[in-house]
């Protein structure tokens, strides 16, 4: 018979983890009663061992949802608290201090917590039963109390006690019953008293008529019928260390005593009920009537609520089926076509390009400071003509000294450290490359992959960092001596410089546009900017460094007026030099020492073709093996399942995709349990009716 309510116990267990509306679970039985009125004393009797939390302080602040399970003799007692992972505890002083823990973690300005704690306790001398603890009810709020204790108490209690669960009402018998807190609140909610256990505790402390006349009370008249107990534990700590598994025993044996002294008050004859063997009969009997009547209407909601369930995954997610396994294997597919893609995209020319790029900006750091570094006027007081400007250095092509200018400058653009520049170069790209990859992938919402490959990407490329930046650097040692520029080179670099100078050109156009912006127009820029040419050359006297202003300007406009000066010397210097390109003395090889600008930049390339063929087989084609390798690792079989769960849950949408699916399975498998409870029924009726 008892296998029933075993079956609804792990029905209402399913249930639980379902979650969602209070509807859908089985009834339970709810255990309450003012503060010492012995509540804790009896469901400890129930369960037979000391494993709730004592103290003064009010130590129950959480809902405790007991689950009891009867297991076969002679198996060990233990306890496990599934939501913490806490598996098979057998010493229940453990229990109870990871319950008074979990209780006193509820903040004091919280009072209460209306999440419940799920504790199942396993042992082959406790009745399969569910049962909810509630905090006591509190008469008067203590000192160090906040106000809305009571209140905050009666409500959790409240919503407890709500059918179609079984309500404990706990009184003590030595309080009149009119006074008991928890008989007035169940009279509340089941007014005809038909859900209600009454349970008189501290039988002993009255006079046995009058215990008895409690028993028999007719004014509080519950159907369910009252319990008199007297479960309060040997007081002797030495006595309960030894017989600590036997506090079952010893509760029946000194209720025995007591009420087998009062043969007239709680004899079979008179027609009461006493002792905690009797009660626990009792809640087991009143369990499985209350469950089993509910089984039909909790069936019908559940199939409404899977109904809903089917629905939502159909017209939401199209009944794709997904687990965060699959999620994550789609993922990393995708983001693996993705990057394949990407090395399709990436490869010589483009390392080629970025490189040359860098080089370009180098070349003109060194012309700037080797050539260009003087004001206009120096360098060519000629009228600007395009063949007479480019006339600056006034010596003969033989003059050693711009053979010896040109010799510097293509030795430190050689000596600049072409290994690390060309392999930080390619290695921060490709790093951007997958971090814009990752940002259009599924990864991108999911820090914890993206960290993943990140770290990935930079572990292959720290790997061949500083062996590929040797290699290069290596291999271009031989430029470090000389560079033979060829007819088709000098071309090219011709063609190359012009571009260069032009965006160079236009940069510093656009950053003179924006200073005259931030001025108030061209009109004031002009302004500044004469004063500041007068300045120069002394025509006009500015007081220190002019930090306070000068001439009517503030400091600000000063330093803007410097900043444009600047910039039109440095755009005039520009625009000369690109004449001087073009003009007929730079189309040929022979007139390097006029065009150095040419020259480097044709060496800047050959330098940049160099270290492009060693870091293709380096860096590049060694990172295009590892890292679909890497992420498999990082990605697939490193992770652990729940690791992948937590992942997938990252993203809402999946996150609510999975609980739909795992909502509907948890559903149909309930539905199937019901199903086959109610076949087990229906025999055991045949049984019975047969029989
Ligand atoms: P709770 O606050 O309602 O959980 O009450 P407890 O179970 O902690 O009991 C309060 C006090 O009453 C404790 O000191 C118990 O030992 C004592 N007590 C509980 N049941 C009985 C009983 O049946 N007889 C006697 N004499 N004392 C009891």
């Amino acid at each position: 018979m008892m296998i029933l309510t075993k079956k609804m116990i792990e029905i209402r267990t399913i249930l639980q983890k379902v979650g969602q509306s209070s509807t859908l679970t089985l009834p339970s039985i709810v255990v309450i009663g003012s503060q010492s009125s012995g509540k804790s004393s009896v469901l400890e009797a129930i369960v037979g061992h000391e494993f709730l939390p004592k103290g003064t302080n009010m130590v129950t602040r959480r809902p405790i949802e007991l689950t009891l399970v009867n297991t076969p003799k002679g198996q060990e007692e233990y306890g496990e608290f599934p939501d913490l992972g806490l598996r098979r505890i057998t010493d229940f002083s453990s229990i109870q201090r990871t319950l008074t823990e979990l209780n006193l973690a509820v903040p004091d300005s919280e009072c209460v917590s209306h999440e419940p704690i799920h504790l199942t306790v396993y042992s082959p001398n406790v009745p399969d039963l569910s049962l909810i603890d509630l905090p006591g009810y509190i008469q008067v709020v203590g000192a160090n109390q906040p106000l809305q204790l009571k209140q905050k108490i009666a409500e959790l209690c409240d919503k407890y006690i709500q059918p179609p669960n079984v309500i404990l009402a706990i009184s003590a018998a030595d309080v009149d019953l009119a006074n008991s807190t928890a008989l007035r609140a169940s009279r509340r909610v089941d007014p005809r008293g038909e859900r209600t256990i009454g349970v008189i505790t501290k039988m002993d402390l009255v006079d046995p008529t009058r215990g008895a006349a409690i028993l028999n009370d007719k004014q509080y008249g519950l159907r369910l019928g009252y319990v008199g107990v007297v479960a309060k534990a040997p007081a002797t700590p030495g006595l309960f260390k030894i017989g600590h598994t036997n506090l079952m025993s010893t509760i029946t044996k000194q209720e025995n005593a007591y009420f087998s002294s009062h043969p007239l008050e709680f004899g079979p004859e008179a027609g009461v009920n006493v002792g905690t063997t009797t009660l626990r009969k009792k809640l087991m009997n009143v369990l499985e009537q209350t469950m089993s009547s509910s089984l039909q209407g909790t069936s019908d909601a559940i199939k409404q609520e899977l109904e809903e369930a089917t629905y939502e995954f159909k017209v939401q997610y199209n009944d794709r089926p997904l687990s965060a396994e699959s999620y994550l294997a789609e993922a990393l597919d995708a983001f693996k076509h993705s990057f394949k893609q990407f090395t399709e995209e990436f490869g010589r020319p483009q390392m080629q390009e970025l490189l040359k790029s860098e080089l370009d900006q180098k070349v003109l750091d060194l012309l700037a400071a080797r050539y260009w570094n003087k004001p206009i006027e120096d360098l060519s007081p000629a009228k600007p003509e395009v063949d007479s400007i480019y006339d600056l250095p006034k010596a003969d092509p033989e003059s050693l000294y711009w053979h010896r200018q040109l010799d510097a400058s293509t030795s430190a653009l050689t000596k600049l450290g072409v290994g690390r520049l060309a392999t930080t170069v390619v290695a921060s790209s490709i790093q951007a490359h997958i971090d814009r990859i990752i940002g259009q992938s599924t990864f991108a919402n999911h820090p914890f992959a993206r960290d993943a490959i990140m770290e990935a990407t930079s572990t292959i490329l720290n790997e061949r960092y500083y062996s590929t930046s040797d290699q290069v650097e290596n291999c271009i040692k031989p430029y470090k001596f000389e560079i033979d520029v060829d007819e088709r080179e000098w071309a090219h670099g011709r063609e190359q410089v012009g571009n260069v100078l032009k965006k160079e050109l236009k940069d510093c156009e656009s950053a003179l546009g924006s200073l005259e912006s931030a001025v108030g127009g061209r009109r004031k820029l002009k302004e500044v900017m004469s004063f500041v040419d007068k300045a120069r050359k002394g025509d006009v006297i500015v007081e220190g460094d002019g930090r306070s202003g000068a001439g009517g300007f503030s400091a600000a406009l000063l330093a803007r007026g410097r900043e444009a000066v600047f910039l039109r010397d440095r755009a005039d210097i520009i625009k000369m030099r690109l004449m001087a390109v073009k003009s007929k003395q730079c189309a040929g090889i022979n007139n390097k020492y006029y065009c150095p600008e040419v020259f480097l930049n044709a060496a800047a390339s050959k330098l940049a073709s160099t270290a492009v063929l060693f870091l293709n087989v380096e860096l590049l084609s060694e990172f295009y093996y590892n890292f679909p390798r890497e992420l498999d690792l990082r990605l697939g079989r490193q992770l652990a399942p729940s690791e992948v769960e937590k992942f997938a849950r990252e993203d809402p949408r999946i996150r609510h995709h999975l609980e739909v699916i795992r909502r509907k399975e948890l559903l149909e498998l309930v539905l199937e349990k019901m199903e086959s409870l109610r076949q087990l029924e229906g025999r055991e009726r045949e049984r019975r009716g047969g029989g």
